[in-house]
């Protein structure tokens, strides 16, 4: 039953297995969830399903399975962005050249599994070229192949896309989940693990992705200490503050969507000490700031701060302008000088 090894996603793996068991398994998946939920490991296990040879796929354990999770498989292709051929420089999209070679390729069918797989990561790149083309192969795929798109954003992709993809939705996962998988699985110490469950909200990719890599925390860090900075400082230097988080979602949304979430996470944990539950911040490692900084607001402007950043998520994903709805948000924080007279 768990040999998924994917933990907390079994409205997903249930259903796979009993689908690949009636080799009913759909040519097309969407795989939907937050930036760092754990899509990219979700189509590894499907690829690996697929070509497992084990009776229990996937097994995790086989040669085909090893090859896959050790991503040497060469049936197992990975489409993402990548730098243009001809001048080496880095694109925005994936664009129309990858989407023919990958057909070129489809043709051929598999080589050393059973399946042939192409994951498209992230789908909502795909520019509207290449998505174009694409309709194509998942309208009349050639057999054994199957296409796995991932995105967060699955509202840009075209709905003529979505329609064609059977959806798979990543839900978050319990903080024990994410501990039991790192200490487990990764090696990690279980004080580290557990910071990094509480961290991560629910998202095993975040969670996997900060064990493995100490610029994921430090990412965290600048951006809470730019939290602080805009809290302690007037309207010029919040501006600038706003100007940085605008460009910064402009060459990579999910990276300006991260340090919102952080800040919102931040103002719920100084709400939560507010209400005398401080045991259940997620940012504990910044308990002693978060109760120096508590004294300084009153709960209904931390509630008023919790919603505002909820909108200014919101406006960004309905397309504002990125600047006018930072500049907004910096507008609706309290002012230091208010020195706020906490009344609750
Ligand atoms: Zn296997």
């Amino acid at each position: 039953m768990s040999s998924w090894r994917i933990v907390g996603q079994e409205h997903i793996t249930r259903p796979l297995s009993s689908a690949l068991a009636r080799g009913q398994m759909s040519h097309a998946y969407l795989i939907g969830g937050r930036p760092l939920g754990g899509k990219s490991l979700l189509a590894q296990a499907i690829a690996q399903a697929l070509n497992c040879t084990d009776t229990d796929p996937p097994c995790g354990r086989c040669s085909q399975c090893q090859r896959i999770s050790r991503g040497i498989h060469s049936d197992v292709q990975v489409i993402t962005v990548t730098p243009d051929p001809e001048t080496k420089r880095m694109r925005t999209v994936i664009a129309l050249d990858q989407v023919r070679e990958m057909e070129q390729r489809a043709a051929l069918g598999p080589y050393e599994g059973k399946h042939l797989v192409f994951i498209i990561d992230p789908a909502e790149k795909l520019h509207p070229t290449a998505a174009n083309a694409l309709l194509k192969t998942l309208e009349e795929p050639p057999p054994r192949v199957t296409l796995l798109l991932l995105s967060g954003l699955e509202q840009e992709l075209l709905p003529t896309i979505q329609s064609r993809c059977q959806r798979l939705e990543l839900a978050p996962l319990s903080a024990g989940a994410i501990v039991q998988v790192l200490t487990q699985e990764h090696s990690v110490a279980p004080d580290d693990a557990a910071l990094l469950a509480r961290l991560s909200t629910g998202r095993l990719g975040w969670a996997l992705a900060a064990a493995k890599d100490p610029k994921v925390l430090e990412g965290r860090q600048h951006g809470l200490e730019s939290l602080m900075e805009v809290l302690d400082n007037g309207l010029e230097r919040r501006f600038q503050v706003a100007q940085e988080v605008a460009s910064q979602f402009s060459r990579s949304r999910p990276a300006a969507q991260e340090t919102l979430g952080l800040w919102l996470g931040w103002w719920r944990d100084l709400l939560l000490i507010k209400t005398q539950a401080p045991q259940l911040i997620a940012n504990s490692d910044w308990q002693s700031s978060l109760e120096e900084r508590a004294a300084r607001y009153s709960a209904s402007q931390a509630r008023t701060v919790v919603r505002e950043l909820l909108a200014t998520l919101e406006r960004l994903e309905a397309n504002a302008n990125p600047r006018l709805a930072l500049d907004v948000l910096m507008l609706s924080l309290p002012q230091p000088a208010d020195k706020a007279r906490p009344t609750t």
